[in-house]
């Protein structure tokens, strides 16, 4: 099975993909994750991906269309993968409906989530992740049970994203409303599209897109 994730940033697309990955084995395909790991190994791309990142735009479709092209033809997919910050444009849509036909895949599934903006800076800035397992926490809404210890893996060292400022997160917004949103009837018509309340509890969205899955 190989679904979307979108929503605007803060929607909580990593944490439901993590959980997704866990309770179906499918594989999250984070293109955000991809670019972060491009800038903390310094490559050309990474330099150049994170000015853009930082101004809270949107990298050209280009590298984000080849990036996608590589990484879904990888043998790990073969039970399906889930798409997080990918396609961000209605470009990238309609690029990754190629890629998938030339590799013999399809879409079964487009999960919206929703979520009121007003909310989303809160949420949004006071994020940070274990810096060794990547599980998320917040600093309001999900602070680890001991103090600067990681619940799952025991690490004490975190990280907190370059993006994730008040400024840069309204521009990021701004981007999703005039770049991302039309994708949505693209994939209306394609009658996939489902939506589910990305402001309600971790496990209840978890529940309901799983739902929506089987
Ligand atoms: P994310 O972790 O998904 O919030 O992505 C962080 C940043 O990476 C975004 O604000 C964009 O600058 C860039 N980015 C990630 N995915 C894409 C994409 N599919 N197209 C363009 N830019 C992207």
């Amino acid at each position: 099975m190989n679904i979307i994730l979108l929503g605007p940033p803060g929607a909580g697309k990593g944490t439901q993909a993590r959980l997704l990955q866990d309770k179906f084995g499918l594989i999250q395909i984070s293109t955000g994750d991809m670019l972060r790991e491009h800038i903390k190994n310094d490559t050309d791309l990474g330099k150049k991906a994170k000015v853009i990142m930082d101004q809270g735009k949107l990298v050209s479709d280009d590298i984000m269309i080849a990036m996608i092209d590589s990484r879904i033809s990888q043998p790990d997919n073969k039970n399906g993968f889930i798409l997080d910050g990918f396609p961000r444009t209605v470009a990238q849509a309609e690029a990754l409906d190629a890629m998938l036909a030339s590799h013999k895949l399809s879409l079964h599934w487009v999960i919206e989530m929703r979520v009121d903006e007003a909310a989303l800076i809160d949420r949004i800035c006071g994020r940070y992740t274990c810096s060794n397992c990547g599980e998320g926490y917040h600093d309001k809404y999900k602070i680890p049970k001991q103090s600067g210890v990681c619940d799952k893996c025991g690490s004490t060292q975190f990280t907190r994203r370059d993006d994730d400022k008040p400024e840069t997160m309204k521009k990021r917004l701004d981007a999703y409303r005039a770049q991302t949103a039309p994708i949505l009837p693209y994939y209306q018509q394609h009658g996939i599209l489902r939506a589910v309340d990305g402001m309600a509890d971790i496990p209840v969205v978890a529940a309901e897109i799983a739902k929506i899955l089987s």
